[in-house]
């Protein structure tokens, strides 16, 4: 815990260097269902690589187009992770940043080179990290501007978050709608707005404020969390949960817990009260492991 990422703060190269190899072997050298998508039916599949603040990639296909939104994690390890699930990296089209954190971009530049494959991110975000230097082919998004990979239609929107231009997406294949919002200190109209519609929900519930109150983080990073522009509490998650859900909402995930302050079960009481009575499934996304491939027909 001694070498965490303080909650994303904006890092330099000694605190990328002391974060690489933290990654424990875990579940990746189990045995893989090989190419475990091939005889399903679905039309987005979804898979949590890893989340919080040591590290946030998420996968995502349309069985023919498959990107990864965020590289966290160091390239080798978010390859192990896809192995583990039996998903291979070589059939990545793009990775999608959100912003220029340490723990959505450490991965970034070594994956894009050795895979051969874009980043897209905008292009304050490009100028907010030296990593971005060495990325050979940078697609600029605007934030609220869509734009498609193939079949999938990715849509930008700005989220309250202590970076250059964060962003939050939702994605679409034939009007099947994913999103994804993480970072966020509050939640904006906006981020309500292109949250309602989604069958699948990645959503953060990084604390509780109690124990972020009466937790060892020194005072500033507190107030840092707690701000507009820091991170959702797990209660502000369900008040962003109870205004956007809807009857065929199929999966919420809960991302970006803090290791620290937060406790899985916390989120998943606290967040769930929204989602009585619903069939909606209600998951957290690990740190340390890979998550299940989500599959959305
Ligand atoms: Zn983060
Ligand atoms: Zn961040």
């Amino acid at each position: 815990m001694g070498s965490a990422i303080p909650e994303n703060k904006h890092l330099g190269a000694t605190a990328e260097l002391r974060t690489k190899n933290k990654y424990l072997p875990m579940d990746s050298d189990k045995p893989a269902n090989p190419n475990p998508l091939k005889n399903e039916d679905f039309r987005l599949a979804v898979c949590v690589l890893a989340s919080g603040s040591k590290g946030n990639s998420i996968y995502l296909t349309d069985g023919t187009t498959a990107i990864l939104i965020d590289a966290g994690p160091s390239g080798i390890e978010i390859q192990r992770r896809l192995k583990s699930r039996g998903l291979s990296s070589e059939n990545l089209s793009a990775i999608l940043v959100t912003h220029e954190h340490a723990d959505h971009i450490q991965g970034v530049g070594s994956l894009s080179r050795r895979l051969r494959i874009p980043v897209y991110l905008s292009r304050k975000t490009e100028k907010a990290s030296f990593i971005f230097q060495k990325i050979q082919n940078p697609n600029y998004f605007d934030c609220g501007c869509s734009f498609d990979i193939n079949d999938l239609s990715i849509h930008p929107f700005s989220v309250s978050h202590d970076a250059e231009d964060p962003v939050g997406f939702t994605i679409q294949k034939n009007g099947l709608k994913i999103g994804i919002a993480t970072d966020l200190g509050t939640a904006t109209s906006m981020v309500k707005h292109h949250l309602k519609g989604c069958a699948l929900l990645i959503l953060e519930a990084n604390h509780d404020p109690a124990m972020l109150i009466n937790g060892p983080y020194p005072w500033p990073l507190k107030q840092r969390i707690q701000s507009r522009i820091g991170h959702l509490s797990n209660k502000e998650s369900k008040i962003l949960l109870n205004e956007v859900k809807h009857n065929r909402l199929q999966h919420v995930i809960l991302a970006h817990l803090s290791e620290t302050n937060n406790t899985t079960q916390k989120a998943l009481s606290t967040v769930g009260r929204a989602l009585q009575n619903c069939p909606t499934q209600l998951i957290v996304a690990s740190q340390n492991s890979c998550g299940e491939i989500i599959l959305l027909k």
